[in-house]
């Protein structure tokens, strides 16, 4: 069944086209993965969906009372904020207790309940965003760049643990990532999106495809290629920057 289905998509910001005549079709259970270069439209594709955008043409289909769970790309909290991370599962509504322990449990972070945000570290800060929009009990989770902050392998548990939540619940899971090669097993379908979408299918065919070659250089360090290509920065620590204060 489709939880979602966009087609001919168009979104302009600021006269510039982000997105061009996208279409995409969401099906329940299923994990589909974007990649794509940097200002190639992902978190444009993911807010247009969750509503966040509106878009200049074309037309999203949500199945009627579609539980979505959105995990942001970032999400910064005033530092003299004072706010534990069960005071934040309650925002913006409040959340059943028995419900959070078990959210903040699925995202293995239980030890954190009583603890102030402001004193998590990035890959504990993303667990709990993780168990917040699980606290939604979501038929379909949004993810944009939700391993940011992460090294190799703590990204690979982080999706391995997406991959155990859609195994226990059966939601579909959209999620952008930077690196195909981290998210390949945890991945039905992947989509190679630079404004339009250039390549999809299983992740083996899209790792292969000369589109995804094309944007991302050859072998698994392709990342740092595309960096280099697309932006001329001095080094990729910088770009990752800028990405995280917008
Ligand atoms: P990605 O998530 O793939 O890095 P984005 O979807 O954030 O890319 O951005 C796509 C493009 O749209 C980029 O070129 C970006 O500079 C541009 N863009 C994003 N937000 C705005 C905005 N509010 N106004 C104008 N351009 C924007
Ligand atoms: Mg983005």
């Amino acid at each position: 069944m489709k939880l979602i289905e966009i087609e001919n998509l168009t979104v302009q910001l600021g006269g510039h086209t982000a997105l061009n005549n996208v279409d995409l079709a969401i099906e329940s259970g299923e994990i589909v993965t974007i990649v794509g270069p940097n200002g190639s439209g992902k978190s444009t594709l993911i807010r247009t969906i969750i509503g966040a955008l509106s878009q200049t043409s074309g037309k999203i289909t949500r199945r009627e009372g579609l539980r979505i769970g959105y995990v942001p790309q970032r999400l910064f909290i005033d530092p003299t904020l004072p706010i534990t991370v069960n005071r934040f599962l309650c925002l913006p509504r409040k959340a059943d207790p028995s419900a959070m322990e078990e959210a903040l449990s699925q995202a293995n972070v239980s030890d954190l309940a009583t603890q102030q945000m402001t004193r998590l570290s990035g890959g504990q800060f993303q667990r709990v965003l993780f168990a917040r929009a699980l606290l939604e009990r979501p038929e379909l989770l949004i993810l944009d760049e939700a391993t940011q902050g992460l090294d190799q392998s703590g990204s690979a548990d982080f999706y391995r643990q997406i991959a155990d939540t859609r195994d226990r619940t059966g939601c579909a899971v959209l999620m952008v990532s930077h690196d195909l090669h981290v998210v390949m097993s945890a991945s039905d379908r992947v989509i190679c999106l630079n404004g339009h979408i250039c390549c999809q299918g299983k992740p083996e065919y899209v790792a292969s495809a000369p589109e995804y070659r094309l944007l991302f250089g050859e072998g698994t360090k392709g990342t740092l290629a595309l960096y280099r290509h697309h932006h001329h920065s001095k080094s990729d620590k910088s770009e990752e920057k800028s990405e995280a204060i917008e």
